[in-house]
This record gives structure tokens, C-alpha cells and sequence, in this order.
């Protein structure tokens, strides 16, 4: 089964372009908001990334597992929301919950800068999955007229938390690598494309300021396991690309794309 090996892959290369960029981004965003820029991070940088993945990837894989097991529809993202909030709390992060509908926001203050937010969503869809993986989703829930319908994390909203809860991790693990404030977003209600203009509308910007820069990240069968496709510059990315050990498998790398369903 080749499934885990690709999650894996997945789960690595997302980090350390959500890292990278956050770590970049964060120590080099202008002060006027509308000029953020990028610059490649020392090695020192990349190499503690890359240690810390090598250290943390096992765990990472198991709330993937966890929240690809149980996933939940748009609207209705408690356990999502609450795990989440767990994991955040636990890496020491300043932790507001049920904010804009099941949305959670996690703030991560490390001193005089910019802000960076990053966003990654949680809700699945009402799909029937028909994958076979040993953490394939057996949910089902009742709809309005009695019938009921499978739920899956066919979108890769699963990894998106996984990455999410990673990334927050990473950086607070390694302080002395960028300054600033970021901000985890975790969005509700992706799906029906009504979440972000929840949390929007809840006060998102007033109550934890403006970002300087946002970061969001989907998984694209498009994409390959081991390639970041420019996403920050050849530069950066062959640097990656040469510094991404647990990125082994060449071929499309999608778990979205992987999992076989039907939709109801
Ligand atoms: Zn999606």
C-alpha cells in the first residue's frame, strides 16, 4: 500500500514550505504591510527543519490518521475545532475557539515584528469513502430527510490540519530562527465557501490584527511529492527540494486525489 509513504511525503514537504515561509516571511515583512518579501533561510535554518521533521513526523502522521478517520461536514467541525485547539495549547499558543462558527485561531507572540497568518481549513466532504486504507473514514450521518450520508476528507482538509498544527509547532520550537507574531487560522466550513467570510465577519482583523502576510497551502495532485513548484522561488525550492529527506516518493502525491469514493 503506498498510501502512508505519500502522506508522509506530503505531510514533510507542506511543513517546511509552511515553515520556511512563515520563518522567512516573518523577520523581512516591511513595516507598511504591502511589500513582504522573501528570502531564502540559512542553512542552520533548513537543517533544523529538517531535524525536527525527522523527529516529529511519526506523531504527525497519527493526527493525520486521526483526523482523516473522523472527519466532519461544514458547519459541523467540533472535534476538529477541539483538536486543534488541543494541539495548540500544547505547543503554547494563545488559543481562541469557536470563533466565526467552529473556527479557531492560535497566536504565537515571539517578540518585536510583523505578523504572518496562516490559514489551513477543516471540514470534509459528504463523500463515501471507498479508499481501504486502515484509517479510512466509516462515518456517516443523518441528513434532514432521514437518509443518511458517508463523510471523507477528500479535499485533503485533514492534511491541511495536520500541516496547520505542525507548522505551529515547528516555529514554536525554534523561536530564534524569525520574530513577529504569527497567527494559525483554522477555517470552518471551507466546502460551502461561507467560513472565511464567518470568521471575517466575527472580527478576525480587529481582535488579532491585520496580518502583514498570509499564508495558505492546498494540496494539489498537480503538485509532486518532492517538487515545490516555484511555490518560493527556484532558489528556495531546490534548497528545499535538496534538504527534504522524508520526501521520497516521485510519484503524484495527492491523498485527495488517492482516495477513491463515491459521493453518497
Ligand atoms: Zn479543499
Amino acid at each position: 500500500m503506498r498510501a502512508p509513504t505519500r502522506v508522509r511525503g506530503l505531510i514533510a514537504l507542506l511543513c517546511i514550505h509552511a515553515t520556511i515561509a512563515v520563518t522567512v516571511a516573518l523577520p523581512v515583512a516591511v513595516g507598511d504591510g504591502a511589500n513582504v518579501r522573501a528570502k531564502a533561510p540559512g542553512t542552520t535554518t533548513l537543517q533544523e527543519i529538517d531535524k525536527r521533521i525527522d523527529v516529529a513526523l511519526p506523531m504527525w502522521l497519527d493526527f493525520y490518521k486521526t483526523c482523516h478517520a473522523n472527519p466532519e461536514l461544514s458547519l459541523q467541525e467540533k472535534e476538529s475545532a477541539a483538536r486543534i485547539a488541543a494541539a495548540f495549547r500544547k505547543a503554547g499558543l494563545a488559543v481562541t475557539e469557536n470563533f466565526g462558527g467552529h473556527g479557531v485561531v492560535g497566536v504565537l507572540e515571539n517578540g518585536k515584528g510583523p505578523t504572518v497568518l496562516i490559514r489551513g481549513d477543516m471540514d470534509a466532504l459528504p463523500i463515501i469513502e471507498d479508499t481501504g486504507v486502515p484509517y479510512a473514514s466509516k462515518v456517516k450521518v443523518e441528513l434532514g430527510d432521514g437518509s443518511h450520508v458517508g463523510v471523507m476528507h477528500a479535499c485533503g482538509h485533514d492534511m491541511h490540519q495536520t500541516v496547520l498544527v505542525a507548522t505551529a509547532q515547528m516555529l514554536a520550537g525554534m523561536k530564534e530562527h524569525w520574530h513577529g507574531r504569527a497567527v494559525f487560522v483554522a477555517q470552518p466550513a471551507e466546502e460551502i465557501g461561507r467560513g472565511a467570510a464567518m470568521m471575517i465577519d466575527a472580527g478576525l482583523f480587529e481582535k488579532f490584527g491585520k496580518p502583514d502576510a498570509c499564508i495558505a497551502l492546498h494540496v494539489s495532485h498537480e503538485i509532486l511529492a518532492d517538487q515545490s513548484n516555484g511555490f518560493l522561488g527556484d532558489d528556495v525550492s531546490q534548497r528545499i527540494t535538496a534538504s527534504s529527506t522524508p520526501v521520497r516518493d516521485r510519484s503524484r502525491s495527492n491523498p485527495a486525489a488517492n482516495h477513491r469514493g463515491r459521493v453518497r
